[in-house]
């Protein structure tokens, strides 16, 4: 059998040169072909389970008049169908133009195979005995359909919260084993009543072996009303609402008093919170939205979209006041679309949780973790397997740049061109995934966070089995950082299995390698805030030479001293100051911010100077992370990090609509002329935007320096500071202008929520 790996959008992989007996076959037979009866086999692979697949091949069989059956495998789903040739090779055709919306195919394969005169097209029970290696399809927010049901008065599901059908409704949130069937998901504690069942066994139903299927009669009940809940959320309180993944915790957005008492109880001072809005419309009011943003909005992942927030609206001051952007998202499942229709203000939406601590899934769970926090819960009767954040996304080069990787994106396989061993890769240390690697498919877990607590800690243990047991895994290596400090090293020290420790920066662009289907030699660019070097500093601005395995580090910024170490990742400041001390020497001074009325600058800087002076304390770093918030901090835009990347964060919003070719020197990853130069620039009175572009531009020239002196013509962007859309953008296009083709993150994020794909893809060599 012939297989050929491709990406969801096909097309190609349908001409018959991948067929087995290739052309010359259909030569031969092509007389034959149109009176004999001909056998086709199709096996497809990826997210083709739960999706309305096989009731579609069904339809498409009978219409078409031929016979054979369907089968839902662990594998995947089988078709075979039998009739004149050309029919088969229509039927091939129209089985990938018109599958159904949410299916992803990764792996097509046919086979030609003797035909057994069958008489009619069936669907057969699924087989169990194959490799577990079918994608758990994520959970899919609510169809046009369902949402139209949900609020028609005359029909059976009107206002009902748990309304699903094979195109929409949870999915991986609720699989306890696969396949995905119904007695394998938390729905088996539901007994269908008549009409659900007629439904669930007629295959022209739209919910023909719709798993999660329910209606008012026989599925899961909420524990209080919507109304109830929104008069709540009216008058100031704070509701946890049981939702797809986990709990969540809402209040109105408009009040700033009941959020600020949000932030007080979880103990999140700063981190922007994200909306739920009514709909696009009500959005449309609060944010900039491009037609790209729109289509991520209404796709079928429903994540948070980092948008541009409209000037003075009436959203709270202290819902995202320390960030440039507003994180929002539609409702996306019966329940959210109910409470939001009683509502019709913006709600912040968060996770269920204290800060630093895993998501609550269950009702018992969340009553005693949440009750400090919300007023009034709303929950139902659905368990959920596994919790399962909002994922986040922005717009990155005209499509999602994923930044969190979680409900809607989880736990789709990762396709690859090479069979990997049986690895386990244990991710880094902050917003950490976990992955596992199958044959040619690495499933990469939902985002789980950082691991600093002991319950992120269980919650990372917890994803690692739960992967194993879904796809009845076994690891024979385990893939882990080289940072000995981090959790997921330690676990990985204390499995007892095979240990393989990766570079962090080179797992980065590995992981952007891998998803992007390259191969070596390439150039990778691994820029990130973080990172434990080969020769124990802290690396973050590395350009490898990538072969096979092998990397060579063809180029890095120059290091310079972090007074404090990991103090310096809060507070910016610190770079500032010691790349002031270096370059004007022992008297330079930090410039005025607008928060330094709160600090003790002058002490500050004197404990600063003398750690300086005499190396106390003081990490030597190459990070490029930690120069943005060295520039945001001289260019008066922020001394502190709140939340990771805060500084650069704003440094890049800086820009606005600026668009400038100046560029600061920065040859050879040099940071002093630039350094000086910034500073030129703020005695001369220049605005915050021109600095924050002359910087970015200057690190693009720095790219392009490096790209060009090393003759290689692939070119790959990763690490947490590639989540900055201007750099990115700017250096791809001016890469690209000069002959390079770059290649971006897709499928995971640039950040640390990668590194465990690219532990993975590095296993296999
Ligand atoms: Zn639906
Ligand atoms: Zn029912
Ligand atoms: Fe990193």
């Amino acid at each position: 059998m012939k297989t050929t790996a491709f990406k969801a959008v096909i097309g190609s992989a349908f001409s018959r040169k991948h067929r087995i007996n290739g052309g010359s076959f259909h030569q031969i037979m092509a007389v034959e072909a149109k009176t004999a009866l001909q056998r086709l086999r199709i096996t497809l692979h990826g997210a083709v389970q739960g999706v309305g697949f096989r009731p579609f091949v069904y339809r498409l069989a009978t219409e078409m008049g031929l016979t054979g059956w369907v089968l839902n495998s662990s594998a995947g789903l089988v078709v075979e169908v039998e009739g004149a040739a050309d029919q088969l090779t229509h039927f091939e055709q129209r089985l990938e133009t018109e599958r159904p919306k949410a299916s992803v195919v990764t792996v097509h394969e046919a086979e030609w195979i003797a035909a057994d005169g069958s008489t009619r097209f069936e669907i057969h029970s699924s087989d169990t005995d194959s490799g577990k290696t079918v994608n758990v399809l994520p959970d899919l927010a609510t169809c046009s359909d369902c949402r139209e049901e949900l609020f028609d008065p005359a029909n059976r599901r009107f206002q009902y919260p748990f309304t699903n059908c094979t195109n929409c409704g949870p999915r991986y949130t609720i699989v306890v084993d696969i396949p995905y069937d119904r007695p394998n998901t938390t729905m088996r504690e539901f007994v269908l009543c008549p009409d659900c069942r007629e439904e669930y066994e007629n295959p022209a139903n739209r919910r023909f072996h719709a798993q999660p299927n329910a209606c008012p009669v026989c599925g899961p009940k909420l524990n209080g009303t919507i109304e109830d809940a929104a008069e709540s959320l009216l008058q100031g309180e704070i509701i946890a609402l049981k939702g797809i993944g986990g709990f969540q915790l809402l209040v109105d957005a408009r009040q700033p008093a009941a959020v600020a008492r949000l932030r007080q109880r979880k103990h999140r001072e700063e981190k922007p919170f994200a909306l739920m809005m009514p709909s696009l419309e009500v959005a449309r009011e609060y944010c900039e939205i491009s037609p790209a943003e729109v289509q991520l909005l209404e796709s079928q992942a429903a994540p948070i979209v980092l948008l541009q927030p409209k000037p003075a609206t009436d959203i709270a001051w202290n819902v995202a006041h320390c960030s440039p952007y507003l994180g929002v998202m539609l409702p996306y499942s019966p329940l959210h679309h109910l409470l939001m229709e009683e509502c019709r203000f913006p709600l912040v939406a968060t996770s269920g949780n204290h800060s630093d601590e895993p998501i609550a899934i269950a009702n018992e769970e969340a009553i005693a973790r949440l009750k400090d926090i919300a007023d009034r819960f709303l929950m139902h009767n659905r368990p959920i397997v596994r919790a399962c954040d909002d994922s986040v996304v922005r717009l990155t080069r005209g499509r999602a740049g994923i930044l969190r990787r979680a409900r809607g994106y989880a736990p789709l396989g990762i396709r690859i061109r090479n069979h990997l061993p049986p690895v386990l890769a244990v991710g880094g240390h902050l917003k950490n995934t976990v992955a596992i690697a199958v044959g040619q498919e690495v499933f990469v877990s939902q985002h789980i966070g950082d691991l600093d607590t002991i319950e992120a800690r269980g919650a990372f243990e917890r994803a690692i089995s739960d992967l194993c047991r879904l796809y009845s895994f076994q690891p024979e290596i385990v893939a882990c950082d080289l940072h000995p400090d981090y959790a997921s090293t330690q676990w990985a020290e204390n499995s007892g299995l095979p240990l393989l420790r990766l570079q962090h920066h080179h797992a980065h662009v590995a992981a952007c390698a891998a998803e992007n289907n390259l191969d070596t030699p390439y150039l990778g660019v691994s820029w990130d805030g973080t990172g434990y070097g080969l020769d124990g500093t802290i690396w973050g601005g590395e350009f490898f030479r990538v072969e096979g395995n092998y990397f060579e580090r063809v180029a890095h910024l120059r290091p310079f001293g972090l007074p404090g170490g990991d103090v310096a990742v809060r507070e910016g400041w610190r770079s500032a100051a010691s790349l002031l001390f270096t370059t004007f020497g022992p008297d330079s001074q930090i410039p005025e911010t607008a928060d330094a009325a709160q600090e003790k600058p002058r002490f500050e800087n004197s404990r600063i100077r003398h750690m300086l002076e005499h190396g106390i304390n003081v990490v030597q770093t190459t990070s490029v992370g930690r120069l943005f918030d060295a520039v945001a901090c001289l260019t008066g835009v922020a001394r502190h990090n709140r939340f990771e990347g805060q500084a650069a964060m704003l440094l890049e919003n800086e820009i606005g609509r600026l668009r400038t070719e100046e560029a600061y020197p920065f040859s050879g990853g040099d940071w002093e002329p630039l350094i000086r130069a910034v500073i030129a620039d703020r005695r001369a009175g220049a605005p915050a935007s021109l600095i924050a572009a002359k910087f970015h531009n200057a690190l693009v020239s720095w790219i392009l320096e490096i790209a060009s002196s090393t003759g290689l013509k692939q070119v790959v962007f990763s690490g947490g500071v590639f989540q900055n859309r201007y750099l990115t953008e700017r250096a791809a296009a001016i890469l690209e202008s000069h002959g390079f083709t770059v290649y971006t993150h897709r499928q995971v994020p640039p950040n640390d929520g990668g590194i465990a794909l690219g532990q993975a893809f590095m296993a296999g060599k």
